[in-house]
């Protein structure tokens, strides 16, 4: 696989922030997500920065010991190609710069090279000479004098100098690796002990802190609903009856089901708010999300454009899609049969176990990959009646959609909508293109990579669950309706389903190559990084969740 690509260099100058020179000597991996991908993950320690860096902004000049300090200049140089706020300038005897800093007094060659940076660009502006700064530590409440040595003036300039190499080259330098990793708000992004453990250069890794909302969804499915606001309220009604008032704080994610109107400005307010607005129709078929704009990733999109162009790297790819699809297809017939001992299940098992292996072991091509899947879901779903216990009561004929045609299918189409919403809203935080994949062609408005990724998880969650809920008669027959030569969830069999959805997303499981637990909704948004550390490079093969 190749490094990540980045476009041809730009004509006009490109400036780096000043803060980049401490990011890069603090962690040159750091760096690049901040400024080449545009990472904007935060932790309690840079909350807690910017709310002290508000507080201090409310006075935009002030006197301090005789001296006045002008608050947050943003300052420039085409020379050092740097640009950024100072904190502060203060001017007694002459100008220097006063940087904050959250913690105690301490020294710190990062905080001092900035405070350089910031010395440097003072000087090109005012034509003055800085000899000196200062660096403020809200924790002691004490400032330490730094003086602007040439040796600090040439760090400035070496490392805006790798600072531009990393982002001309678009490479990820390697993770760190040490305590810095330690409460780094960026770790669940990326992953460096995964990283080196796949790399067979690492301890097995400890639990990564959660990046993505565990979800607290609002399913609205009831036909006549419609969702308004009041202020930062979602208020759900009917026939201008209000039927629910929920706070915007208690909700991650919205989903419609079916003939269901939001208003403009509902919409507004999610979008304002970066909560996914979901579609699903009411033959539970994923039609869309609304959401803001899509990440400022452009580099991985590159790298993912690229890798699809590549006919190698894309079967590649697609061969490990399908090989997850079949393998848990069959561990999930192998659980099944563990009580039933039954010879059609056996043999059904044996047939999966052959397509895996031929998958795995030979070089095929996309069509030959195709053939094989379709005939591995046929052997699979022409067993499905098997898998349950009174199939008198739900008789599953074969594996029919668009529209699903009984109440077994019914099922299964519903819960794979739901799954695509989820993985689709992993790939794009990420911020891959979802409309590309490598497996599932290209066609207008399908979200191909997300119906890749979501492969190897079909059986996992979706069927597993349907199977289940059926065997423990959690549905029975007289909650689906048949019309128009459709079969459809009544009104309380769907609401039953979305719990049992999100009870499986959020189920713990244990990571087959790392060993820590993790919900499946967080498994959705590791494979979806492991993929992208794939296509840019830093990993050489992906590996699917498999189960045993
Ligand atoms: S987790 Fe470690 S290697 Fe990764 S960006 Fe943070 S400090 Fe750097």
């Amino acid at each position: 696989m190749k490094t990540s690509v980045l476009p041809s260099p730009p004509t006009e100058p490109v400036y780096l922030p000043v803060s980049s020179v401490a990011e890069i000597l603090y962690c040159p991996r750091n760096f690049y997500y901040r400024v080449v991908e545009g990472a904007t993950e935060e932790n309690v320690f840079v909350i807690e920065g910017k709310l002290q860096e508000e507080r201090r902004n409310e006075r935009e000049r002030v006197i301090r010991e005789d001296s006045l300090q002008i608050k947050s200049i943003m300052i420039g140089s085409e020379e050092l190609r740097l640009v950024g706020v100072v904190d502060a300038i203060e001017y007694r005897d002459g100008l220097c710069p006063v940087e904050f800093k959250r913690g105690p007094l301490r020294d710190n060659v990062n905080d001092d090279v900035q405070l350089a940076a910031q010395a440097m660009l003072i000087e090109e502006h005012a034509k003055l000479s800085v000899d000196h700064g200062y660096i403020y530590y809200s924790q002691s409440r004490t400032r330490r004098q730094v003086n602007i040595t040439p040796e600090l003036r040439e760090l400035v300039l070496r490392t805006v100098d790798v600072a531009f190499q990393i982002q001309e080259s678009g490479t990820i330098p390697v993770p760190v690796l040490d305590a810095r990793c330690n409460g780094c708000s960026l770790a669940p992004r990326c992953l460096p002990e995964e990283i080196q453990y796949l790399k067979g250069q690492g301890k097995k890794p400890s639990k990564p802190l959660p990046s993505i909302n565990l979800g607290r969804v609002l399913y609205l499915d009831e036909p006549g609903l419609y969702l308004g606001k009041r202020g930062e309220r979602l208020v759900v009604s009917k026939d201008k009856k209000v039927l629910a008032d929920i706070p915007l704080c208690n909700v991650d994610e919205v989903v419609l089901v079916g003939a269901i109107n939001a208003s403009g400005p509902v919409v507004k307010l999610l979008l304002d708010h970066g909560i996914p607005l979901n579609y699903i129709t009411s033959f539970g078929r994923y039609r869309g999300t609304l959401k803001p704009a899509w990440s400022k990733n452009s580099p991985l999109r590159l790298s993912q454009y690229q890798a699809y162009l590549d006919p190698t790297v894309r079967v590649e790819l697609a061969r490990r899609f399908v090989w997850g699809k079949v393998a848990n297809m069959r561990t999930q017939l192998l659980r099944a049969n563990r009580t039933r001992k039954s010879a059609v299940i056996t043999k059904a098992i044996e047939r999966l176990q052959q397509v895996v292996h031929l998958v795995r072991e030979r070089e095929l091509n996309l069509g030959t990959l195709l053939g094989l899947e379709g005939s591995a879901t046929r052997e699979y779903f022409q067993v499905f009646n098997e898998l349950l216990k009174s199939p008198l009561e739900f008789s599953f004929p074969n594996r029919n959609r668009r529209p699903p045609r009984d109440p077994v299918n019914a099922l299964l189409s519903f819960g794979y909508a739901l799954l695509t919403k989820d993985i689709l809203s992993a790939i794009e935080m990420i911020g891959f293109d979802p409309y590309l994949g490598f497996y599932h062609e290209a066609k207008y408005g399908r979200p191909a990579l997300a119906l890749d990724v979501m492969e190897e998880f079909r059986p996992l969650i979706v069927d597993s669950m349907v199977i289940s809920a059926l065997n423990k008669n959690v549905f029975s027959p007289e909650e689906f309706e048949q019309r128009l030569g459709a079969c459809f969830l009544t009104d309380p069999a769907r609401r039953r389903f979305y719990d049992l959805y999100e009870t499986r997303r959020k189920e713990m499981v244990t990571h087959p190559v790392f060993g820590y637990r993790l919900p499946y909704i967080r498994i959705f948004e590791l494979q979806a990084r492991f993929l992208a550390k794939v296509v840019q490079g830093e990993l050489t093969e992906y590996k699917p969740f498999l189960t045993r």
